[in-house]
């Protein structure tokens, strides 16, 4: 480990993007810290200079867009429960938040840019934000761009952390009314998931399902988008028994499920399908008002 750790806190967007640029290997983007800290703590990170970004107002502030919703960078955890906005219009996403464990601390100083960037597998805002469409903003000495969230999945050339900085996350107004769920399955409170499930469900004016979306996280290395495998599902009946749907596109989807603390893989597997099947159940009551 480095003996010799710099920290740097400067005082705007641009100031950020230009030291970033400067500063060869080694430099770190912190926001709240409670990812890095814990590990600077274990020794599994050893960088040359902290860039604390917390005084950037450019990374500040919820408000609605004509685009979607647009959420800061540094917004953190707590605000996204309490914040009235986010909870009329994005209330899966503030009960996302309100599942995170670690108690106060994480709540108070963990950040959705860094709970993002950190792309956890067994971590709750992901999974909420891809039912949701969100798209993000990423700037860089290079300039500023705006992608789909599920890129910075598969895309890992986005230096997200050392030389660019994600400013916004913008969600899309759902479509109204819609109703939503999430599923955390934990072996006990203080756990992390086992497996969890995100889903948004539009009903027509028939009865029949509308849009289902749906993602599985903490089962793979990578939150699982099953929404276009359940296209099939669009003008079903919601009454109808769609278990057995459900449960065969989520094994398919699961070929290698992660096995851990958390629990073994097999019954990972078999939890994905619980909580997603919970998830739609529960999305088409909330839908139905
Ligand atoms: C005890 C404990 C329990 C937890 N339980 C949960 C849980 O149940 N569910 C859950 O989802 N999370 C959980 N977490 C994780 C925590 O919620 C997230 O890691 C937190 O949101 C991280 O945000 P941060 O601002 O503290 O990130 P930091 O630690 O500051 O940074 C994390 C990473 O993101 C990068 N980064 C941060 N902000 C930016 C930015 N704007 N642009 C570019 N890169 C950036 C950093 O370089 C670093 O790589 C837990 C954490 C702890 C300590």
């Amino acid at each position: 480990m480095s003996l010799r750790l710099q920290y740097a806190r400067p005082r705007d967007l641009d100031q950020t993007i230009g030291l970033l640029d400067g500063l060869s290997a080694g430099a770190m983007v912190i926001a709240g810290g409670q990812e890095l800290m814990p590990h600077l703590n274990y020794g599994r990170i050893s960088p040359s200079v902290f860039v604390d970004i917390g005084n950037l107002k450019e990374l500040q502030g919820i408000s609605a867009t004509d685009e979607g919703i647009s959420i800061g960078a540094l917004t953190v955890h707590r605000d996204l429960q309490t914040n009235a906005l986010i909870n009329e219009s994005l209330p899966l996403l503030a009960y996302a938040a309100a599942q995170i464990g670690g108690g106060r601390q994480v709540h108070n100083r963990g950040t959705i840019g860094g709970n993002i960037v950190a792309v956890h597998p067994l971590y709750d805002i992901i999974p909420a934000l891809l039912v949701l469409e969100a798209q993000i903003e990423i700037v860089s000495a290079a300039g500023s761009r705006v992608s789909n969230l599920g890129d910075l999945l598969t895309d890992t050339s986005h230096q997200l952390g050392t030389h660019a900085l994600l400013t916004r996350i913008v969600v899309p107004h759902p479509p109204q009314p819609h109703g939503w769920a999430y599923e955390k399955l934990k072996i006990s409170d203080g756990c992390y998931a086992s497996a969890n499930a995100a889903a948004m469900v539009t009903l027509r004016p028939d009865g029949k399902l509308g849009a289902v979306r749906l993602t599985i996280g903490a089962v793979t290395e990578q939150t699982i988008d099953l929404t276009p495998a359940l296209s099939d599902l669009v003008a079903e009946d919601p009454d109808a028994d769609l278990n057995d749907t459900i449960a065969e596109v989520c094994k398919a989807s699961i070929p290698e499920p992660l096995s851990d603390q958390q629990g073994h893989g097999e019954y990972r597997r078999a939890m994905a399908s619980v909580v997603a099947r919970r998830a739609v159940a529960a999305a088409v009551e909330s839908a139905r008002g």
